[in-house]
């Protein structure tokens, strides 16, 4: 970026000694669009840049979550974590209910979270 820069005051700087008015506002008119295309591509430059430093923290935080999904559970634990759950349906509103499968032989009584009866028994 510095370069493109220096490059563009150095060619200001030689061409500032052609005395031709007609050369010297051409010049000019042309230094105003090298000056603001140079502006754009520094703001594009620092954006790109900030841009790749959140992809990065983005793909650490992605990689952080891939590991506690998938290597902390193993897909033998997932099957077991699985067939602990059944699905019910609630005597009273008949709306499905995942629950687990101790917990529904353990307890009489079990809240429905639709209708807040007992999903047993009436
Ligand atoms: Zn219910």
């Amino acid at each position: 970026m510095e370069e493109l820069r220096n490059e563009i005051d150095n060619l200001r700087k030689n061409l500032s000694k052609i005395e031709s008015k007609e050369y010297k506002e051409c010049f000019d008119n042309v230094f105003a669009v090298l000056e603001t295309m140079n502006q754009k591509i520094e703001e594009l430059t620092i954006n790109q840049e900030a841009i790749e430093e959140n992809i990065k923290f983005m793909d650490d935080d992605l990689t952080n979550i891939q590991d506690e999904l998938f290597e902390e559970v193993s897909i033998d634990e997932l099957n077991d974590m699985e067939d602990e759950y059944t699905e019910i349906n609630c005597i009273h509103c008949n709306k499905p209910i995942f629950i687990e499968q101790s917990a529904l032989s353990n307890n009489d009584e079990i809240p429905c979270p639709y209708c807040h009866k007992n999903i047993k028994s009436k």
